[in-house]
C-alpha cells in the first residue's frame, strides 16, 4: 500500500496551477476558494475535547469544511445544541436510553440514529466525503472500517483504534485507495514532515515523538506508588480528556502513539524513538538518512492538527496564532526515563511482536485507568498489570477483525480479574 504519500489521489491544489501565483492576491484568495472542496465531515465523538476543537475549526474555516452530522455517547444536552448551531440533519447516540431526551431537544427535521448500528449509519452517509473519529476507546473502529468501505476518508484522533487493528484499518484504506489523515498532534507533525517527500520509507531513519513527560516527568520513582487521580489529571502543558490525560502521565499515551505510528507509516518499531521535550511546542520529528531533521511546531492547539488533517493537502489560514520565538524562552529535550515508566518498553514489546499484543496492550490498560479512577488500584498497579496480562497472553496473528476482538475481551476480562482480586 501507498503509506507514504498517505493517498495519492488528491492531488495538491496548487502544484501545477503556477499562473496562479502570478494573480493578484485577491483573485488568488477567490480561485483558492473556488478550487478548494469543501470537506464534508461527519465528526464522531462531538461533545469531547477533541470534538469541540473540531466545531471550533469548523467554524473557522466554513469556507473548507462542513459538519453534516454529529455522534456522541450520552451528553445529550450539549450534542443537541451542537446540532441546533451547525444545522446538521443527522445526530447519533450511541446511548439508546436517552433517545427521548434527545428527540424533544432537537428540530424535527433532524434524524437520530441509535447505539452501535446508528455510528454505522452516520458513517457511511451518502452525503459526507470525510469521519473524523474523536471517540474514547475503541467503539470507534466498527465506523472507521465501515467508513473506509464507503469510500470516505478518515481523519484518526482515537489511537486506540490504530492501536488494536492498525494494520487492518490501513490495508483496508489502502484496498479502497481512501486516505488515513493523522489527528493526533505528533502523528500530524510527522505526516507534515513526511508530506512531500519522495524517497519513500529507506530514506528516513527515525520517527521521533516528542513527549511532554506528564506531570512526574521528575518525580522518584518510589513516590509514584501514592500518586492520586486529582494529581494525575493535571497536564502541565495539554487540555484534554480524562483518559488520555491519565494515560500521558503514565506515558502509555506515548507508548499508544508508538504502536499508532508503526501503522500509520508502516514502519517498524526499531525506528520510532521517544524524547522528552516539555514545552511540547516541536510535536515530533522525522529524521532522515543524510542526518537532517524536520520538526513541525506550533502552539499546543489541537485545532492545528485538526485543521491539517481536513484541509490537506491545502493550508488555510484559520484561528490560529503562529509562534513569536522571542517569546519562547527555551526548547529543552531530554530522554525519557525507561525503567521508571514501563509504558514504553512494553509498547515497543507489543509493536514489535504485532498480532494481537498492540489490542492486549492498549485494553488493559483502559481497564486499569478505569481502575485507578474508581480507587480500585494504586498508580503503578496500572503498568503492573498491563505487564501481567500481557505476559500471560498467547500471542495470534491479526488477520481478521474477530481475532482482535477476542483478544481484546479477553484481555478485559483479565485485567479486571487482576484488578479486582488485588492481586496486581
Ligand atoms: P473526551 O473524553 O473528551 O471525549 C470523548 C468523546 O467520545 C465524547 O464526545 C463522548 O461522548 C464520545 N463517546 C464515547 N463513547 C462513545 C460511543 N460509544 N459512541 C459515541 N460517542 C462516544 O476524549 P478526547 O476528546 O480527549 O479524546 C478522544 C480521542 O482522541 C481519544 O482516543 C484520544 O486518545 C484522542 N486524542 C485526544 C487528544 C486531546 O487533546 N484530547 C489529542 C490526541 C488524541 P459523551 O460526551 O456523550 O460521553
Amino acid at each position: 500500500g501507498n503509506r507514504w504519500g498517505i493517498g495519492s489521489h488528491r492531488q495538491p491544489l496548487l502544484h501545477s496551477s503556477s499562473a496562479l501565483f502570478c494573480a493578484e492576491m485577491g483573485t488568488r484568495m477567490l480561485l483558492i476558494f473556488e478550487l478548494m472542496k469543501k470537506r464534508k465531515v461527519v465528526l464522531l465523538g462531538s461533545t469531547g475535547s477533541i470534538g469541540t476543537s473540531t466545531l471550533k475549526v469548523a467554524s473557522d474555516v466554513p469556507e473548507c469544511m462542513e459538519i453534516v452530522a454529529l455522534a456522541a455517547n450520552s451528553s445529550v444536552e450539549l450534542l443537541a445544541s451542537q446540532a441546533r448551531e451547525t444545522g446538521v440533519k443527522h445526530v447519533a447516540l450511541y446511548d439508546v436510553s436517552k433517545e427521548a431526551e434527545l428527540r424533544s431537544a432537537l428540530p424535527k427535521d433532524v434524524t437520530i440514529h441509535l447505539g452501535a448500528e446508528g455510528l454505522l449509519e452516520i458513517s457511511t452517509l451518502a452525503d459526507a466525503d470525510m469521519v473524523l473519529i474523536a471517540i474514547v476507546g475503541t467503539a470507534g473502529l466498527q465506523p472507521a472500517l465501515a467508513a473506509i468501505e464507503a469510500g470516505k476518508d478518515l481523519a484518526v484522533a482515537s489511537k486506540e483504534i490504530l492501536v488494536m487493528a492498525g494494520e487492518l484499518v490501513m490495508s483496508a484504506a489502502a484496498k479502497k485507495g481512501v486516505n488515513v489523515l493523522p489527528v493526533d498532534s505528533e502523528h500530524n507533525a510527522i505526516f507534515q514532515c513526511l508530506d512531500g517527500h519522495r524517497g519513500g520509507e529507506k530514506e528516513v531513519s527515525r520517527l521521533i515523538l516528542t513527549a511532554s513527560g506528564g506531570p512526574f516527568r521528575q518525580t522518584p520513582a518510589e513516590e509514584l506508588e501514592k500518586v492520586t487521580v486529582e494529581q494525575a489529571l493535571k497536564h502541565p502543558t495539554w487540555e484534554m480528556g480524562r483518559k488520555i490525560t491519565i494515560d500521558s502521565s503514565t506515558m502509555f499515551n506515548k507508548g499508544l502513539e508508538m504502536i499508532e505510528a508503526r501503522w500509520l507509516f508502516g514502519i517498524e518499531m526499531g525506528r520510532i524513538d521517544v524524547i522528552v521535550h516539555p514545552q511540547s511546542i516541536v510535536h515530533s520529528m522525522v529524521e532522515y538518512v543524510d542526518g537532517s531533521v524536520l520538526a513541525q511546531m506550533s502552539h499546543t492547539d489541537m485545532c492545528f492538527p485538526i485543521q491539517y488533517a481536513v484541509t490537506w493537502p491545502e493550508r488555510v489560514s484559520g484561528g490560529m496564532k503562529p509562534i513569536d520565538f522571542a517569546e519562547l524562552a527555551k526548547l529543552e529535550f531530554e530522554a525519557p526515563r525507561y525503567d521508571v515508566f514501563p509504558a514504553l518498553n512494553l509498547a515497543r514489546r507489543a509493536g514489535d511482536a504485532g498480532g494481537t499484543l498492540p489490542a492486549v496492550y492498549n485494553a488493559a490498560n483502559e481497564i486499569a485507568v478505569d481502575a485507578f479512577c474508581d480507587g480500585q488500584i494504586g498508580y503503578t498497579d496500572i503498568w503492573k498489570t498491563v505487564g501481567q496480562v500481557m505476559d500471560a497472553h498467547q500471542l495470534q496473528g491479526a488477520s481478521d477483525l474477530d481475532i482482535l476482538i477476542e483478544a481484546d475481551a479477553a484481555a478485559r476480562v483479565a485485567a479486571k480479574k487482576l484488578c479486582g482480586e488485588g492481586s496486581v
